[in-house]
């Protein structure tokens, strides 16, 4: 039961939660009634190590004890140390830290707005996937087309011009002398898990080149080893102008980053952007300990197996159950199962059952557990599945 005292003091932003979570550990999390589940939402793609590992855990109290938080007006050891390995994990350039997903896109298009500006006043425009998602601040909302997260709070900034993902002629019209930069996701999460393709990433890699526009890359949700590379667009082999992080950065510390490549990594001069918490060194220091258990543990290739096995299951239900889904999609493990229907009480039996899914738009169930998950621990979450499945088609016989 969840107290009435949630809805007296909590604005009501969220939908009304049907649990109380009170601990984690591993692919578990418990209610405050004791009850178990295993959790496949990683609090929507952040706890990739699972909750409490103890190399994480241990890293955090430490740095913790030594120093939390001192602000950017000082040099941070361990923020300098994570930039490096972020800059050997992508590319040369920089990194600029920030706090979250919607604060690391803010960040992108106000380079892009920064670098446009010294160009030519009128090169501002940006050209964003549709279905996609950004972000909740104004800007990031800005680049987020779907009615859904827009509605009540426009006017937005202009301008901002939507095409359809993986339609590269589509792109390359809406793409003029003032457009300063291209917004995608690797693979929308929000949207539903639609992959960008490897050919698409590539052509519109080429045109921004061509036309000396920034390609910006949001890995926000796709980031951090979940799709099976440590970022999603490195499978098709582009090198963007500058990518978005946060979520799995920091293993449910929230941290997020930007890596800027060398033609843009020196457009921010002092005062022209910046963030109190950003980088912090406990923030920092969680990023580091999930960079070492992915490294440790080769967890990145871990995503990549689990998830084709996954997949492979997930497809099997597909095929025995068409009435009830029609796709699934996605790599690594970042997938979801498509539904013909609204998947709530499908989601809502799988939660009783103690399994706990995300949806996502295109009527889709997210499948994001974390990249510790073990076999075991799938097929139990594919039994509950089938359980599900089976009483669900029973009732609506
Ligand atoms: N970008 C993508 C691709 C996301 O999936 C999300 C969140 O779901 C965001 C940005 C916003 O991140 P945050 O909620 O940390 O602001």
């Amino acid at each position: 039961m969840i107290s009435s005292e949630h809805s007296q003091f909590l604005v009501g932003n969220y939908a009304p939660p049907a649990i109380e979570i009170v601990r984690g550990k591993g692919s578990k999390l418990w209610d405050s009634n004791g009850k178990e589940y295993l959790d496949f939402t990683t609090g929507i793609a952040v706890t990739n190590l699972g909750h409490g590992h103890p190399h994480w855990t241990e890293a955090i109290s430490r740095q913790a004890s030594q120093l939390v938080h001192c602000s950017n007006l000082f040099s941070i050891p361990e923020q300098v140390r994570l930039g490096k390995r972020l800059v050997e994990k992508i590319g040369s350039g920089k990194v600029l830290f920030c706090n979250s997903g919607a604060e690391a896109n803010e960040a992108l298009l106000k380079l892009a707005r920064y670098a446009g500006n010294k160009q030519n006043p009128k090169k501002n425009k940006v050209v964003v996937a549709e279905n996609g998602f950004h972000g909740r601040t104004l800007g990031a909302l800005s680049a987020t087309q779907s009615p859904k997260y827009r509605n009540g709070f426009e006017p937005l900034l202009q301008p901002f011009t939507f095409a359809p993902l993986n339609d590269v002629e589509a792109f390359s019209q809406s793409i003029d002398e003032n457009t300063i930069a291209v917004l995608i996701e690797s693979i929308q999460g929000e949207g539903g898990i639609y992959e960008a393709d490897d050919h698409f990433l590539q052509e519109i890699s080429a045109l921004c080149s061509e036309r000396n526009i920034l390609l910006l890359l949001d890995e926000v949700q796709a980031g951090i080893g979940r799709t099976g590379e440590f970022l999603g667009f490195q499978k098709s082999g582009i090198t963007p102008n500058a990518v978005a992080m946060a979520k799995g950065l920091g293993g449910g510390f929230p941290i997020g980053a930007i890596w800027i490549d060398e033609t843009y990594c020196n457009t921010f001069g002092p005062g022209s952007h910046g963030t109190t918490f950003g980088g912090s060194p406990l923030a920092c220091s969680a990023a580091h300990a999930v960079l070492d258990v992915l490294e440790k543990e080769n967890l990145i290739q871990a995503a990549k197996e689990k998830g084709s096995y996954l997949k492979n299951q997930l497809a099997k239900r597909l095929a025995t159950s068409t009435s009830l889904f029609s796709e699934v999609r996605g790599r690594g493990l970042m997938l979801a199962l498509a539904c013909h229907e609204d998947p709530a009480p499908i989601l809502q039996a799988l939660r009783d059952a103690g399994l706990l899914l995300v949806g996502a738009g295109g009527h889709a169930i997210r499948f994001l557990p974390p990249l510790t998950v073990s076999i075991e621990e799938i097929d139990q979450a594919l039994a509950i599945l089938d359980q599900v499945i089976s009483s669900h088609l029973a009732s609506s016989d």
